[in-house]
């Protein structure tokens, strides 16, 4: 299959501003910032979605989320951060390679909270929702 665009990165390939590197996870900056900052954290290894990181990945992967975080407010003063993941096409997810977002937020920039995504949200009856709660503890 053909590399993806991160797998050229992690390769060396193509050039990235890269702000932090372990073994196993990678950082840079996104070429196509939202905001000053706007940083990616993958693995280097090749997985399309986050139930295919085996759980070390996983953890080195949010280890370096954590550490980065505190680092990139600092350096572009924000006052916030959005993190998140777009975890396959139907979520947005472009590049098929897991990367979580680090996007600076700033007092007053306009962008909206996570819970923007869903334009409307769904009317859940409390047996419904008992029942998702159910399926997924159980799973
Ligand atoms: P997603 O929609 O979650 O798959 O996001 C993919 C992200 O990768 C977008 O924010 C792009 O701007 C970013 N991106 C694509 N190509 C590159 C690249 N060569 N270097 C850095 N970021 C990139």
């Amino acid at each position: 299959m053909a590399k993806t665009i991160f797998e050229k990165i992690v390769a060396g390939e193509i050039p990235a501003r890269v702000v932090h590197e372990t073994d196993a996870v990678l950082a840079f900056l996104d070429a196509n910032p939202l905001a000053p900052g706007h940083t990616l954290v993958i693995p280097k290894d090749a997985h399309e979605r986050l139930d295919g990181l085996p759980a070390d990945l996983a953890a080195d992967l949010f280890a370096v989320v954590h550490a980065l975080t505190p680092k990139i407010e600092r350096a572009v003063d924000a006052d916030a951060t959005t993190i998140g993941i777009n975890n396959g096409a139907a979520a947005g997810q472009e590049v098929p390679h897991v990367h979580v977002h680090i996007v600076p937020r700033f007092e007053g920039d306009g962008g909206g909270p996570i819970h923007a995504i869903s334009p409307a949200s769904p009317s859940l009856s409390a047996d419904e929702l008992d029942e998702i709660a159910d399926t997924i503890s159980t799973a």
